[in-house]
């Protein structure tokens, strides 16, 4: 049985094979210090794989993409609950949008709780 994931953006459809979490590191030269002190950027966000009718497999973020199906039955058809888990942790912060480091509530950059 299949887990059927649509992409919220496009509609387009396929089968969901896995799930993962990807990180990233971005460093650029200071301006006044180059690479003595250059000034680094990390984060982390949730990833699916998915593969479409030809086989072809991809990674996608989790948020752009949601499950409609589940072994053949609707989700909604499923006696779950309506957004759930409204205290799931956050990749980026909700005031400046840097990266949060994992596990970790407040924002380094700006200090925000989130
Ligand atoms: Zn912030």
């Amino acid at each position: 049985m299949a887990i059927i994931v649509q992409h919220i953006f496009s509609q387009e459809r396929a089968i969901l094979l896995g799930t993962g979490y990807g990180t990233f590191t971005g460093i650029m030269p200071s301006l006044w210090w180059g690479k003595v002190s250059p000034r680094v950027e990390s984060g982390s966000l949730g990833v699916v794989s998915i593969c479409d009718r030809e086989g072809n497999i991809k990674w996608v973020r989790s948020i752009d993409v949601k499950v409609i199906e589940v072994d053949g039955k609707p989700v909604n058809e499923y006696a779950i609950s309506k957004n759930t888990f409204s205290n799931e942790l956050k990749s980026n912060c909700s005031a400046c949008n840097m990266p949060l480091k994992l596990g970790i509530s407040k924002c380094s950059h700006c200090h925000f709780e989130n």
